[in-house]
């Protein structure tokens, strides 16, 4: 090699090196996170992707056996000095505030919220009974409301900004088939977090949406009746569902909820700084929506 370039491959070796001794940058280290519906699925998903990031993170949810278990799993890959988990019935105010109280109070306030405890519940709209629509309304958008409201009051206190990361669905934005009661309140936690971006704004509070298509693997929702509800009104069974939802997709690929973490950790960080009000859809592009 001529001398120069030698000296340059040299050079630029020794530099790579250095990078790979640095410490791995942590972007969220010193930031507080709150994941409700934090034992299983996407919620898990989205706490391990916020811990790996050095964030620490209370998880909660009303399945306590399942709470304890997720706890367990967390604090054995990343300590138990920045896990801690709380039951809660997001439906329930008191719940709710006791929830932040005790958040607040085990890592030093909150700068990040993921709001995504939930369920799905299904039937076609003649026979939906007032008390399936009322179930759907109560945890989604009014499991939704009482979280980030506690959330956006605490990050006003504090004063020092903060994310609502909230996980809707591709049904907030599309109809399905006998899906009626959990496509309304979905397209209603998509309003509440526009409302969030616009008065939480002047506080340095940003709100964004994360909306999954069908995550069917790692999900208890798709252990449930949800799954036979779906393959019935797509009229295939049940086990095939994943190729189903696979072919829809542009990309011919299934969601995972490790795709979905990875949203809402672009949400909860800088790499986000300037979006608040805004809609990310984790669905390997809903061909439906583009073809006829
Ligand atoms: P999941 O059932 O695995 O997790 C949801 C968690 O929420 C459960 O641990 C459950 O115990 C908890 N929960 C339910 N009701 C609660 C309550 N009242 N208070 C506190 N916790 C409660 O399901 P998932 O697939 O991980 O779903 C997470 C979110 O993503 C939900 O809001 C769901 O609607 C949304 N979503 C899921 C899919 C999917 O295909 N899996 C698609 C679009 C949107």
């Amino acid at each position: 090699l001529p001398e120069q370039e030698a000296f340059d491959i040299e050079y630029w070796l020794l530099e790579e090196a250095k990078l790979q001794r640095l410490p791995k940058s942590r972007p969220l280290e010193g930031r507080v996170a709150l994941v409700t519906g934090g034992a299983g699925g996407i919620g898990l998903a989205s706490a391990r992707r916020l811990l790996g990031e050095g964030a620490c993170v209370v998880i909660c949810d009303i399945d306590r056996a399942a709470l304890d278990e997720a706890e367990a799993a967390l604090v054995g890959s990343h300590g138990r000095d920045r896990v801690a988990a709380f039951p809660v019935d997001v439906t329930d105010e008191g719940s709710v505030a006791a929830l932040f109280r005790e958040a607040a109070l085990a890592f030093g306030g909150l700068d990040i919220l993921v709001s995504n405890a939930g369920i799905a519940s299904a039937a076609p709209l003649d026979e939906t009974s007032l008390e399936l629509w009322q179930r759907n309304l109560d945890i989604l958008a009014t499991g939704y409301f009482l979280v980030s409201r506690e959330a956006f009051r605490l990050m006003k206190t504090q004063s020092r900004g903060g994310s609502i990361v909230f996980i809707a669905s591709k049904n907030a934005l599309v109809a399905s088939p006998n899906a009626a009661a959990y496509c309304t309140a979905k397209a209603a936690e998509i309003q509440l977090c526009r409302c969030l971006a616009l008065e939480g704004a002047p506080h340095g509070i940003r709100a964004n949406v994360v909306n999954p298509d069908a995550v069917l693997r790692g999900s208890r929702i798709w252990e449930g009746e949800w799954r036979a509800q779906r393959a019935g009104a797509y009229n295939v069974a049940p086990n095939d569902l994943d190729e189903v939802y696979r072919q829809r997709s542009m990309l011919k690929l299934n969601v995972f909820p490790e795709d979905i973490a990875e949203a809402v950790h672009f949400f909860a960080s800088e790499l986000s700084a300037k979006s608040t009000g805004n809609i990310l859809n984790v669905d390997a592009g809903h061909a439906p929506a583009f073809t006829r």
